[in-house]
């Protein structure tokens, strides 16, 4: 590790204001991502501002038709929560899957989202309900704020501050997780929304994406039925040492299957 300073921020306000005096310093919410990379002395942060335990950014707030969860709130939070499992079962069990124990203790949704790994769970839900991203400074629709490998709309010295899910109509999440670390091969989020039919995929391809012939598919009829003889292509998925495009391509329309059946019930 290269050497830094550590500050625990006691607002909102003081984290922004340190960012915006130091733009070497880096934001630390869980740090399940940061501190391996700073171990690996892949990043070298002038100094850590930690916002894991800011009361501005923590606790998850039922809305009625929109479920509110602050950025700082740990993976186990979330998949615990009585509100998500009652209103969005599918995010509660989204969270439930996320690593291992150790990892959902201490893991937030806004560093997840934040640092937007292509494998990671959160980007799936956030853009298959078609969710609000609330920085420091705006709201981002999640159609606007995924752009690619490890990259967002979040600006120089932005802090993801919560997030606002709209409850759906029903939603479900299947994923392949790698063996080793829990993070996805593939994964898939459809949800049944006010808005229409939305899938999200993680894990196949260099960022989260929208499947659009696979929710056109099911707004026609909701089932796996739909699906039939609907191929996922595989140009431009992943093509590494854990598995082909061509393998990826077969998960995701496994996983997308596997979480419609869930819904409708059907094999
Ligand atoms: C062994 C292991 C297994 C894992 N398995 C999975 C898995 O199966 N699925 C999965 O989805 N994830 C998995 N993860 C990742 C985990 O979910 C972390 O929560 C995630 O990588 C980052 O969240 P964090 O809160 O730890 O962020 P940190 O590591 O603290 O920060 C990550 C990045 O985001 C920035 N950041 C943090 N908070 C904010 C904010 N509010 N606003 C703006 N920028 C911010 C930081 O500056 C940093 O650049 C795994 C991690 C490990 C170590």
């Amino acid at each position: 590790m290269y050497s830094f300073t550590y500050t625990r921020a006691k607002s909102l306000a003081e984290a922004r204001a340190m960012l915006a005096k130091d733009h070497d310093a880096k934001l630390l919410s869980g740090g399940m991502t940061l501190i391996p990379t700073l171990k690996q002395r892949l990043a070298s942060p002038s100094q850590l501002i930690d916002i894991s335990r800011l009361a501005e950014l923590r606790g998850i707030a039922d809305k009625g038709d929109c479920v509110e969860i602050g950025a700082a709130t740990r993976h186990v939070e979330t998949s615990r929560s009585d509100v998500v499992r009652q209103k969005i079962p599918a995010l509660a069990h989204l969270a439930s899957q996320i690593g291992d124990p150790q990892v959902r203790n201490r893991g937030t949704m806004g560093g997840s989202v934040a640092n937007n790994d292509p494998v990671a769970d959160y980007p799936a839900a956030v853009l298959g309900l078609g969710a609000i991203v609330k920085t420091s400074q705006r709201e981002i629709a999640a159609d606007n704020f995924f752009k690619g490998m490890f990259e967002t709309a979040l600006e120089a010295g932005e802090i993801v501050t919560g997030f606002s899910y709209p409850v759906p109509k029903r939603a479900a999440y299947a994923k392949f997780p790698h063996p080793v670390s829990g993070y996805a091969m593939a994964g898939s989020f459809v949800a049944d929304t006010g808005a229409g039919i939305r899938v999200a995929i993680v894990g196949a391809g260099p960022g989260v994406f929208r499947w659009k012939e696979a929710e056109a598919a099911l707004s026609k009829s909701f089932s796996v039925a739909a699906l039939k003889g609907l191929a996922m292509p595989s140009a431009g998925l992943s093509n590494d040492l854990h598995a082909t495009a061509e393998y990826r391509a077969n998960l995701v329309e496994v996983m997308t299957r596997r979480a419609v059946a869930s819904l409708t019930g059907e094999k």
